[in-house]
């Protein structure tokens, strides 16, 4: 599979940095040395936006994980990374959590106490796996699981295996409709270019993986870094937050007034006076939004400057709240914010009886 995009950035402008040929396609060992070795050619490119390099062709999944070389805790530092990354994890005090390639459970098993349930998406799950009636896991590849089966997620978790995706884009949309929080560990690959090791770029890893780019993908995909920690000089973990999208919540709030203002409608034709809160904007709206102002018999509002002349665009007079004084029955509709609170406080100093909603 050919990229035809850049990885992080979506930019179609490509160009060969290096090429290898015929370089293996597995990077695990096996039992014999006179097996079909397959070859493909490693060509490295560069993005031509973000500079980001990235292998240009892709060796398909069933092939490049074969077996599973990530089964085992090999050595201290992976044991510490494991412990330091499931604190990490723990800090969000997660619930249910899904994790995206560990074939052995190795973080779970140390969450376990904590977390109601713990689903993990491996197509090669471990055959000595942890068993608990808190764990599940599903068979496939992550791209092949469809969003039903993950309920009620908190968090996404993944231990280097970000770094393996071959369409991390696509993975942060998918879990952007399965949970606002996404916490991975990832090779620490700027410590690794400074110390001058061979550039982890593969047929596994296959694209450069460092702040400035993550956070390239993150704001094109809706996500941000929310908090960051080294571990040591090999990972680097991430707490990635959905952006807050202040669309969303306008249009939520836009929606709820209309059923507001349909109560409204119903509550005021039980009133002798009718009166709506403020010469501007959020009166205009409210009866944009449907509200039956054939009931209202004026505006009130404390601005001098305002009294006795109309709301623009309405044929209502704007009267000093005390106009409200002495009047049985009065309703008046104030929906002005923040202020609220001091104007219910005004009005009932003004008329005790008044029904301010
Ligand atoms: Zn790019």
């Amino acid at each position: 599979m050919i990229r035809n995009k850049c990885v992080i950035c979506a930019h179609d402008k490509l160009t060969t940095v290096a090429e290898f040929k015929n370089f293996p396609v597995f990077m695990g060992t096996v039992s014999r040395p006179d097996v079909d070795f397959r070859y493909n050619d490693l060509i490295l490119v560069e993005c031509t936006r973000c500079k980001t390099t990235q292998v240009l062709d892709l060796v398909p999944l069933a092939l490049l994980y074969q077996t599973n070389h990530n089964v085992d805790i090999v050595g201290d530092t992976w044991k510490r990374h494991n412990a330091a990354f499931a604190r990490f994890v723990a800090e969000v005090n997660p619930r249910n959590v899904l994790e995206v390639g560990d074939p052995s459970f190795k973080i779970a098993s140390l969450l376990i106490d904590v977390i109601e349930s713990w689903c993990v998406v491996e197509p090669n799950i471990s055959d000595n796996v942890l068993q608990s009636g808190k764990i599940r896991y599903i068979r496939k590849w992550f791209e092949d699981v469809g969003l039903d089966d993950f309920e009620n997620i908190d968090c996404v978790v993944l231990s280097h295996v970000f770094e393996h995706l071959y369409s991390p884009r696509d993975f942060l949309n998918k879990c952007s409709s399965i949970a606002d929080t996404i916490i991975i560990s990832v090779p620490n690959m700027d410590c690794m270019l400074e110390s001058g090791a061979l550039p982890s770029i593969n047929f596994e890893h296959t694209f450069f993986l460092n702040d400035q780019n993550l956070k390239i993908m993150l704001q094109d995909c809706g996500y941000y870094i929310e908090s960051c920690e080294f571990f040591e000089n090999h990972s680097v973990f991430y707490k990635i937050k959905k952006t807050y999208n202040a669309g969303n919540v306008i249009v939520n709030i836009i929606t709820s007034y209309y059923a507001e203002v349909a109560r409204i409608n119903n509550l005021s034709s039980s009133y002798d006076y009718v009166y709506l809160y403020g010469a501007n904007f959020p009166a205009q709206m409210l009866i944009a939004l449907g509200l039956d102002d054939t009931r209202i018999v004026g505006i009130l509002d404390n601005s001098k400057s305002k009294i006795g002349n109309y709301l623009y665009g309405t044929k209502h007079m704007v009267f000093h709240p005390t106009e409200i004084a002495g009047k049985d029955n009065c309703l008046v509709i104030c929906k002005m914010g923040v202020y609220d609170k001091e104007i219910k406080n005004n009005l009932l100093n003004i008329n005790d009886k008044v029904v301010v909603i």
